[in-house]
C-alpha cells in the first residue's frame, strides 16, 4: 500500500524548492494538500502525475507564495502525484504503472497505484468540486493547449480560459480528466516543455483565474474564440523497423522539419517519411477503438509516405526514445461546434 500524506498547511520548504528532484525532502510520498478558501467550492489540481513534468509543481508554488498571507478565494486541493519518479527526473519508474492511467474508468486498475488514486478520488469528490485541472508538459514544439473529454459549454469555457487551442479526446481511459469529468468540468493542460518560465506563469495564472471564477456561463465560447480538434489516430512505428531523422539507411527516414508543423493543418500529399528502397516499413495509425487504419491516412508511392488527406499533427517529437515508447505523433481533425 502506498502512503498518502494529507495536510492542510503549506510546508515552508515547498515555497523554497528549486528542483523537482528534491520533492521527497518535503513529501516523501504522494501528498494531498487541502487549503480552505473564502468560498466552500473546491478547485482540484494535480501535479507531477508524470514525474519529470515539473511545470505544475512550480505553478502551484508560485500561487502558494502569492497567497502565503491571505486566504485563497476558494478551497484548493492539490495532489502531488508520482514523487518517486520526480525524485529521479523520470516520467515513471521502471515497473510503475503510469500515474495518469490508473484513475477510475481505466483498465489498469489492479495495482497499489490505482488503490492510492481511489483514496485521493474519494477525498476529493467528497468536496463541493467546482473544476479540476491536471497540469502536464510534453516534448516537442507544441503550443499550450487544453484537453477535454466533453463538448459541453462548461468544459469548453474551462479549456478556453487556458488557450484557444483545445483537443477533445475519448481515449486513453484511466486519465485524471476523464475520471474527474464525472464530478465537475475537468481539463488537462499541456504547458510546453518542462522548465520553461512561460509555461509556469501560464499555468499559475490559469489556476488563479479559476480560483476567482464563481460560475461557468451556460453558453459555449463563440466559434471564433476557440479551435477544437479531435484526435483521429495515434501514429506509431512498428518495433520491427528502424527509424532515424539523420541516418538515411534506417528503414524509415523521418523528416525533422515536421516538428515545426505541430498544430498546423497540413494539406493532402504532405511528405511524412521516406522508406529505404526495398523495405516494407510503414506507419501504423490506431483510432480510439484500437483499429489499425494507416491506409485511411497515409499513401505510399515510390517509397515516400504522404498524408492521404488534410490533417493536423500534434506531439511530433524528435526524441527517438519517446517515439519508440509512446508514438511518433497524433493526427487530428477540426471539430465543428454548434453555433453558440
Ligand atoms: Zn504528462
Amino acid at each position: 500500500m502506498i502512503e498518502l500524506i494529507e495536510t492542510d498547511t503549506v510546508p515552508e520548504a515547498l515555497l523554497q524548492l528549486e528542483d523537482a528532484t528534491r520533492i521527497r525532502d518535503i513529501f516523501p510520498h504522494p501528498a494531498l494538500l487541502r487549503l480552505e478558501g473564502e468560498r466552500r467550492e473546491a478547485l482540484f489540481v494535480t501535479v507531477l502525475l508524470h514525474g519529470n513534468e515539473d511545470t505544475g509543481l512550480f505553478a502551484i508554488q508560485a500561487l502558494l507564495k502569492k497567497y502565503a498571507r491571505r486566504k485563497l478565494p476558494c478551497t484548493l486541493l492539490v495532489f502531488f502525484g508520482n514523487v518517486y519518479a520526480a525524485a529521479e527526473g523520470l516520467r515513471r519508474l521502471p515497473g510503475q504503472p503510469d500515474y495518469n492511467r490508473v484513475w477510475p474508468g481505466g483498465s489498469e486498475r489492479d495495482s497499489d497505484e490505482a488503490d492510492l488514486i481511489d483514496r485521493v478520488t474519494a477525498r476529493v469528490t467528497a468536496e463541493p468540486l467546482f473544476a479540476s485541472i491536471d497540469i502536464h508538459n510534453n516534448t516537442g514544439k507544441n503550443p499550450h493547449y487544453g484537453c477535454i473529454n466533453r463538448l459541453t459549454p462548461d468544459f469548453l469555457q474551462l479549456a478556453s480560459l487556458f488557450s484557444r487551442t483545445v483537443v477533445y479526446f475519448e481515449t486513453p481511459r484511466g486519465v485524471q480528466s476523464l475520471a474527474m469529468a464525472e464530478h465537475c468540468p475537468a481539463v488537462t493542460v499541456e504547458c510546453g516543455k518542462p522548465g520553461e518560465a512561460r509555461g509556469t506563469e501560464h499555468a499559475a495564472s490559469f489556476v488563479e483565474t479559476l480560483l476567482h471564477l464563481e460560475a461557468f456561463a451556460h453558453h459555449p465560447p463563440r466559434r471564433d474564440e476557440i479551435d477544437v480538434y479531435h484526435t483521429a489516430v495515434q501514429v506509431k512505428i512498428p518495433d520491427r523497423y528502424t527509424f532515424s531523422f539523420t541516418d538515411k539507411d534506417a528503414d524509415l527516414h523521418l523528416l525533422a522539419e515536421l516538428e515545426n508543423d505541430n498544430f498546423t493543418e497540413l494539406p493532402e500529399g504532405t511528405l511524412f517519411a521516406a522508406r529505404r528502397p526495398g523495405s516494407e516499413a510503414h506507419f501504423e495509425a490506431f483510432d480510439d477503438e484500437g483499429r489499425e487504419r494507416s491506409r485511411d491516412y497515409f499513401i505510399i508511392e515510390s517509397d515516400e509516405i504522404r498524408l492521404k488527406k488534410a490533417m493536423m499533427p500534434s506531439m511530433i517529437t524528435l526524441d527517438e526514445r519517446v517515439i519508440r515508447q509512446d508514438c511518433f505523433c497524433y493526427l487530428m481533425e477540426r471539430v465543428i461546434l454548434p453555433e453558440g
